[in-house]
């Protein structure tokens, strides 16, 4: 069992590290939301004042933090993981990053991690909050194979389907081409729902239907019923997937490639951020396909819950 250090307690960092700590495994975690800190403790693990003071003497040091730049800020800023790492002289720490950032800015991280002695991993995830909780995520896994083998009892504790996909920063891109896939469901969705509801017919019928059959996926089996009762608390908020396709598309781009559907899924999400839906759960896509056609209904309070 590790001491771990654990940066980042909001909607999935908060029930990963207590399934860490449910697993045996001490945890000190540190959050800039002194109530998040209050939710570890309740579950088992010990409030950090710093990042220096979650990092201290961990074995293993895990961020799941909102984008590239406060990853940076926390691992390679002053205070943060790294310099604490250096001034300690402590080599030879596993550092997972669970976030969803820049494949680049996962590569600057594992090269500065080189540099102290620290194994790095970038270890998105997907499954959601659902996933989180459950302990039932999938972790799409960058870096060197003995690392990955030496996070698997860690990563095992929030996770049930585990893939090193390549070197440094191939988690993010992997994580990429989830989000336009997860992106452009919710979109057809949506206009499934619009068209049938325009139509006059029982969309829940019909719902029902197209997730038993060949349409069937985990967002409709998931996500169905709270789509047609428009409620939209997030879950994964609309600003995050907006970050997540400009990480596709500039991915898409280094990579000299066109992707036409990511582009144009990308442009609805961010009319929804624009409209002002940008803290609803990305499932509201469906009140923009609505704004489309003229049948947008009023927004939530508190995403409709
Ligand atoms: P969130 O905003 O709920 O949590 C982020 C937490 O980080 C917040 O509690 C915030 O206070 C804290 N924080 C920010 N900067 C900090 C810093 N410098 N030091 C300490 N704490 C800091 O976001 P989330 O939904 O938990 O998402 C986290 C990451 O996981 C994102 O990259 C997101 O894209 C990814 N992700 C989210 C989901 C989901 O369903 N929510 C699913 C898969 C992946």
């Amino acid at each position: 069992m590790a001491r771990i250090g654990f940066i980042g307690l909001g909607i999935m960092g908060s029930p990963m590290a207590a399934n860490l700590v449910k697993a045996g495994h001490q945890v000190r975690g540190h959050d800039h939301h002194a109530e998040n800190m209050d939710k570890l403790v309740a579950a088992g693990g010990i409030a950090a004042a710093s990042v220096a003071q979650a990092t201290g003497d961990a074995e293993v040091v895990a961020t799941m933090l909102p984008d590239s730049p406060q990853v940076t800020e926390a691992v390679l800023g002053a205070g943060g993981v790294f310099d604490t790492l250096r001034a300690a002289g402590t080599r030879g720490v596993l550092f997972v990053d669970f976030s969803t950032i820049s494949p680049q800015t996962s590569r600057e991280i594992a090269l500065a991690g080189a540099e102290v002695g620290a194994r790095v991993l970038d270890a998105p995830v997907s499954g959601g909050q659902t996933g989180a909780i459950e302990g039932k995520l999938s972790i799409m896994v960058g870096g060197a194979a003995a690392d990955f083998e030496a996070a698997t009892a860690v990563l095992r504790a929030v996770g049930t389907t585990l893939a090193l996909v390549g070197p440094h920063g191939s988690g993010q891109v992997v994580k990429a081409a989830n989000q336009l896939v997860v992106g452009g469901i919710y979109a057809l969705v949506a206009e499934a729902i619009v068209l049938m509801e325009a139509s006059g017919v029982d969309a829940k019928a019909g719902l029902d239907v197209l997730a038993g059959g060949l349409a069937g996926s985990r967002i409709l089996e998931l996500k169905r019923e709270s789509m047609l009762a428009r409620q939209f608390r997030p879950g994964f908020r609309i600003d995050l997937h907006h970050k997540d396709m400009g990480i596709a598309l500039a991915t898409a781009r280094d990579a000299n490639v066109s992707l036409p559907m990511t582009g144009l899924v990308a442009q609805l999400i961010a009319s929804a951020r624009a409209r002002g839906d940008g803290a609803l759960d990305h499932s509201a896509l469906l009140r923009t396909a609505e704004a489309l056609s003229g049948r947008e209904t009023a927004r939530p309070p508190g995403g409709g819950q």
